[in-house]
């Protein structure tokens, strides 16, 4: 192993789960294949923070029951992660820390947001932490992660992608690989657990 490219956590850091929520996972209502991989690697990563103490955000779909990204209202998917539903909640096996920033988002009919930044205080709540570095996984790749990823390294923010730990929908073929290369063409690294230095 070439020490010389291992990263260190440090001050500055912080870990984004982005939506991993029960409707994601198989059995869930828009389950996104082999969407349950991302837990136990999630939760790897988010053992290396809690040891820091270092912040962790969790982004999540909630939407009310009429949402505009429902087929019912003329958008694309099922129902799915409805607020205060079981559906909606984080998977069950997610360690997430009593301190972890919960951030929803399209709560309200009419908005959808893709992005954990979108329409939320994510934004100001990294501000407030001197985030500098994002370490980002979740679901989906080609879809919640790809545009968070995307407004994070927009924002300015140096973005570490969970390439362990995250999934896609692959509504088209190859939607998943696309969005990885777009977001390391747009600046975002690659980085496995194992990347991180002891
Ligand atoms: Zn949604």
């Amino acid at each position: 192993m070439n020490s010389s490219s291992s990263i260190r956590l440090q001050a500055g850091d912080a870990l984004i789960a982005v939506d991993v929520q029960n409707d994601f996972l198989p059995g869930g209502s828009l389950a996104v294949p082999e969407g349950d991989a991302v837990v136990p690697a999630i939760n790897r990563y988010l053992a290396a923070f809690a040891a820091r103490a270092l912040p962790v955000f969790a982004t999540r779909d909630w939407h009310p029951t009429n949402h505009c990204s429902f087929k019912a209202q003329g958008g694309i998917w099922p129902p799915h992660c409805v607020a205060a539903t079981r559906g909606a909640e984080f998977a069950h096996a997610l360690t997430l820390p009593e301190t972890a920033v919960i951030i929803s988002k399209a709560a309200t009919p009419e908005a959808d947001a893709y992005s954990g930044f979108g329409g939320t205080n994510l934004a100001a709540r990294l501000r407030a932490d001197e985030v500098t570095r994002l370490f980002i996984g979740g679901l989906a790749t080609d879809y919640c992660v790809l545009n968070t990823v995307r407004d994070a390294l927009a924002e300015g923010y140096t973005v570490l992608l969970l390439a362990d730990a995250i999934r896609a929908v692959d509504v088209n073929a190859g939607d998943g690989a696309r969005a990885l290369d777009e977001m390391q063409g747009l600046g975002a690294r690659a980085i496995r657990y194992e990347d991180l230095a002891p």
